[in-house]
């Protein structure tokens, strides 16, 4: 092992045997494993019987162990970053920590492997030549909300990470905000016995959802079709969108391009043939 160098090493995001061989041999004979959960890590360790010391390194206290990882890099011993599944930095801690050791001078240097996102891209069959990688939004609808509509003109295929409480939450608000006509995808369980990609429009993959208990659980990425060049004009703005979304919650869909029309100026005519096109109405 390199000494005063810190190791960025992906771990199995569901099935163990995900592991590659450089990732064994680093954690093996590293002097410190830098892990989000010591015990969940333990048990990945324990199956490659890796007794290699763990510390936890989480997001409540990466700037402080940042410093003692930092001073141990500079006495010259090495030390692996791991986080509960997947790739570290992604959608988890560390980017604090490796910059803190960047900065410190010493060297960074990655064991890929898994991860999710990537993982989903590889087999859902949506457009994989660009794509916008967007986490976990937020728990609270309303910023949801906003989040997606700051990515309706996206062109890049939309990657989500959510949870099995939120996952319908979400396709319905794709649904309301990004319209009902794109493909999306829900990618649940990747590596695991029960791994299913479920493709269709968003209310067709909400009706998959809703249809049974267990098609809820598990750990979700969903990925949703960018915008197409052809779907532009100029009344998508986001917030013209969104007003007439919440008005055909109210009415007919030929009064709520009215009212949307007369409120913001943009003509009325198409407003409607958007909103056939992104409503199925
Ligand atoms: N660092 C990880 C990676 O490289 O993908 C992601 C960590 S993030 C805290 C955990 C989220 O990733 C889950 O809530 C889920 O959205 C997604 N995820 C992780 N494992 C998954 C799997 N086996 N199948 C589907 N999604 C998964």
């Amino acid at each position: 092992m390199a000494s005063g160098t810190l190791y960025i090493v992906a771990t199995p995001i569901g099935n163990l045997n995900d592991i590659t061989l450089r990732a064994l041999e680093v954690l093996k004979q590293v002097d410190l494993i830098a892990a989000e959960d010591t015990r969940h890590s333990k048990k990945l360790l324990d199956a490659y019987s890796i007794n290699t010391r763990l510390i936890s390194v989480h997001d409540h206290n990466e700037a402080d162990r940042a410093g003692f990882l930092v001073e141990l890099l500079g006495k010259g011993q090495s030390v692996a970053l791991i986080s509960d599944a997947g790739t570290p930095l992604i959608s988890d801690p560390g980017y604090r920590l490796v910059r803190a050791v960047r900065e410190a001078g010493h060297p960074v240097v990655t064991i890929p492997g898994a991860c999710a996102a990537v993982a989903a891209l590889s087999i859902a069959g949506l457009p994989t030549d660009r794509f916008l990688f967007a986490g976990f939004l937020s728990a609270k609808q309303q910023a949801r909300r906003t989040a997606l509509e700051e990515l309706l003109r996206e062109s890049a295929t939309l990657v989500f990470y959510e949870s099995p409480k939120r996952i319908v939450e979400l396709v319905q608000d794709i649904a309301q905000v990004l319209g009902e006509t794109r493909q999306i995808a829900v990618a649940k369980e990747l590596t695991k016995t029960f791994e299913t990609v479920h493709t269709g429009t968003p209310p067709e993959v909400l009706n998959w959802l809703q249809a049974d208990d267990n098609h809820q659980r598990g750990e979700f990425v969903v990925l949703v079709e960018g915008f197409a060049a052809d779907e532009s004009d100029a009344v998508l703005d986001p917030k013209i969108l969104r007003a007439l979304a919440l008005a055909r919650e109210q009415m007919p869909l030929k009064k709520a391009c009215a009212l949307v029309s007369e409120l913001t100026g943009a003509p009325k005519n198409q407003l409607y043939d958007i909103a056939l096109k992104q409503f199925n109405a």
